[in-house]
């Protein structure tokens, strides 16, 4: 079998592909994380953590 260039989403208990392989999130989670990023750096420190959360548990 060859292994698929689709990446996963990153966010946590999301297991869609992703659109194109230089994104992180699946077509919701990028929408999300972009208005995320709008809102504010507090915002954005939490969603960095649980990414980081997410990396750690998909290891
Ligand atoms: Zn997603």
């Amino acid at each position: 079998m060859k292994k698929s260039k689709q990446q996963i989403c990153k966010f946590v208990g999301c297991n869609k592909q992703v659109y194109a392989s230089k994104m992180k999130f699946c077509g919701e989670h990028e929408r999300a994380f972009q208005e995320i990023k709008k809102v504010g750096g507090k915002y954005v420190l939490g969603a960095l953590t649980f990414i980081a959360v997410s990396t750690l548990k998909k290891k």
